[in-house]
């Protein structure tokens, strides 16, 4: 039988794809890629697959390949529906490749790179927790950052307070559910307010976890506009949480 010929060249076409957006998403990172590896401009080679790939969502959520990173399709734009059991976009991380891009924190190489940004300065100017917040300067996350809130700071302020003040940003820690690396020791991830936030980890979760949203819209499409990804897209949502990955918001 030749059933499999079709769908696997289907595949290759789109992990070429991905790769293409990753390479396009990370110009200051990447001189290339081919179908087996992935070029950094200093020279570093990163295979794209780990060969025998993970197959359980368990699995790549703790041993994501490059590939792997973009197995779910993210949905830009408004949900139409909440998100479909283990639909997690973004969620699968290949951890050498944020470590090689971002640094390790446990080593202080993110430290390094961090730079202040002040947080809706229009809007918490004065306020006595007016904000700064500190977030990597590589690949210009603070600026994609000071670029979000300047648009959300000209919000309506009824949907802009779910925007402040702010849980968090860098932070050197693990996932709760996961043990992996999370994004914020990165220096590439925002929390914002928790009081209009919902995380699926902190409600009962022992059966079919059921989908809760406070975050508005209009404040997740300023996010994404400027290559951050939402929590509030995945099956194991976490609707206070943003983080830089624009090869996942690349359009054709
Ligand atoms: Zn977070």
């Amino acid at each position: 039988m030749l059933a499999g010929a079709t769908p696997l060249l289907a595949q290759d076409d789109q992990v070429r794809l991905a790769l293409d957006r990753l390479v396009a998403a990370y110009p200051d990172a990447f001189a290339g890629h081919d179908a087996k590896v992935l070029r950094w401009r200093d020279g570093t080679v990163m295979p794209v697959s780990a060969g025998a790939e993970s197959t359980t969502f368990a699995e790549r959520l703790r041993h994501a390949s490059i590939v792997d990173q973009f197995r779910i399709a993210y949905p830009r734009g408004p949900l139409a529906k909440p998100p479909a059991v283990d639909t997690d976009p973004g969620r699968f991380r290949n951890a050498a490749f944020f470590t090689k891009m971002y640094g390790d924190c446990k080593k202080g190489e993110v430290a390094a790179h961090l730079v202040s940004v002040t947080w809706l300065p229009k809007t918490l100017r004065n306020k006595a927790r007016g904000q700064s917040i500190r977030v990597t300067s590589v690949n210009h996350v603070d600026a994609h950052l000071r670029a979000v809130s300047a648009e959300i700071d000209a919000l309506p302020d009824k949907i802009k307070r779910a925007a402040y003040p702010i849980a968090g940003t860098y932070k050197c820690r693990a996932v709760a559910d996961t043990g992996q690396p999370s994004t914020h020791g990165y220096g590439i991830a925002i929390d914002l307010n928790t009081a209009y936030s919902d995380y699926w980890y902190w409600r009962p979760h022992s059966g079919r976890i059921v989908y809760r949203n406070r975050m508005p819209q209009e404040i997740v499409a300023i996010f994404e506009k400027h290559g951050f990804i939402w929590g509030g897209k995945w099956y194991h949502f976490d609707t206070m949480h943003f983080e830089y990955r624009p090869e996942l918001l690349v359009t054709q």
